[in-house]
């Protein structure tokens, strides 16, 4: 389960890694109150569970509580890579001397916990690592035996972070280290950690994800669910028993089986196009489910057209093609779809759509066809 900055915070909080001291603020209002509270310059931030805030225009400073109100205003309901912002943080700012970048993962294949750690923190670290792999220190640590003293230390000479608050910044890894396993963490990954103009190290961001398998030893971890402002589509979907996940494209995608939803992704961008969700009926589907799951796309206005990417096999096609023939009735479809079926009942459902004789609805023989039609359709052509 992945955590809001705020929330993976409040656990850091806990654990003794140190965090500057904030309040979450649903309204402007809340977060002038806040602003006042925490008193001097404070950082607005965006909540939402994706990275690039900063760049995307949801961080920002506020010399006092009305500009707290401002900006809390300009962020609370902006859309950031598809997230929209319910929630800001505030926070006392910092002054930042360095930021460096920390995270904490497991390594699967080394059955070692793995730490990463390098002093080009506060930007893209995949960026960083493909410009010059020797910025990010990569060390295994022992599960059973931990991160000692003298390993801390040494990814701090390794990074080559601040050698004269290198024993705040060991001390800092060993905290966030214990955070990881004491909380039963999948990821802990912080940037920037920074040193602050006054030698103090701080964890300004953080990324937490929980290994919810590990809840019944932390009763009070499933409640941070409450705190996720579902994305109402993504509800709708879940209500309909439908597996549906928001993307930032304009093919709206929907296919029986996780695997063939996933490469009909992957086929929509190797022709060019992005797909605006993953929607997987699952097997078996029947005509009821193919139009609630048309009926979901339909709320979300990024959609251009639509992919029914179908493969029959406990799947009928017939019944896929009798549900979207129903849809096409009942509901207002402002897209044409493009439908490739195959397998069980292929034929009868061809036939099911040919006498329907909507013009919303483009056959396709194949997979790359059906794509390249569905992308073309998508940009207007
Ligand atoms: P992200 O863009 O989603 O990763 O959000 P971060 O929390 O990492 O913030 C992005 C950047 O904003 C940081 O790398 C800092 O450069 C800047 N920033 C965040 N908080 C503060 C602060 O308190 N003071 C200053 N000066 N900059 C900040
Ligand atoms: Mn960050």
């Amino acid at each position: 389960m992945d955590l809001f900055e705020f929330q993976g915070k409040t656990l850091f909080a806990r654990v003794g890694v140190p965090v500057p001291e904030g309040r979450a603020a649903r309204t402007p209002a809340e977060a002038r109150a806040a602003a006042e509270e925490l008193g001097g310059t404070v950082v607005v931030k965006a909540q939402v569970q994706v990275g690039g805030r900063g760049k995307a225009g949801g961080i920002k400073l506020a010399a006092d509580p009305g500009e707290a109100e401002a900006r809390a205003a300009e962020i609370l309901g902006m859309d950031i890579r598809g997230h929209t912002v319910r929630l800001v943080w505030i926070e006392r700012a910092s002054e930042i001397a360095a930021e460096y970048y920390v995270s904490f993962t497991l390594d699967r294949g080394a059955k070692q916990h793995l730490a990463m750690v390098s002093a080009r923190g506060g930007m893209d670290i995949e960026a960083v690592a493909a410009e010059d792999p020797g910025a990010v220190v990569r060390m295994h640590i022992d599960p059973v035996v931990g991160l000692a003293g003298w390993q801390a230390s040494e990814l701090v000479y390794r990074a080559g972070l601040d050698r004269a608050t290198a024993r705040r910044s060991a001390s800092a890894l060993r905290s966030l280290y214990r955070a990881f396993v004491d909380l039963d963490c999948d990821l802990v990954e912080v940037n920037p950690l920074i040193l602050t103009t006054d030698g103090q190290i701080v964890a300004l961001d953080a990324k937490v994800t929980l290994d919810s398998s590990g809840f019944f030893r932390h009763p009070d971890f499933p409640a941070f669910r409450e705190a996720f402002e579902e994305d109402p589509i993504e509800a709708a979907a879940r209500e309909a028993g439908l597996n549906f996940i928001k993307l930032d494209g304009s093919v709206g995608i929907v296919g029986n089986g996780a695997g063939l939803v996933m490469s009909t992704l992957d086929v929509v961008s190797l022709v060019g196009g992005a797909a605006s969700n993953f929607l997987d009926v699952g097997g078996g589907a029947s005509a009821e489910t193919i139009t609630s799951a048309l009926e979901v796309l339909t709320r979300d206005t990024s959609v251009r057209s639509v992919l029914i990417n179908i493969f029959g096999g406990i799947t009928r096609c017939d019944l896929v093609a009798t549900g979207i023939v129903e849809a096409l009735r009942s509901i207002d479809l402002p897209w044409p779809i493009v439908v490739r079926l195959d397998g069980t009942n292929a034929a009868e459902g061809r036939a099911i759509l040919d006498g329907a004789a909507s013009e919303k609805v483009v056959p396709a023989a194949t997979m790359l066809e059906a794509a390249r039609r569905a992308v073309q359709l998508a940009e207007g052509r």
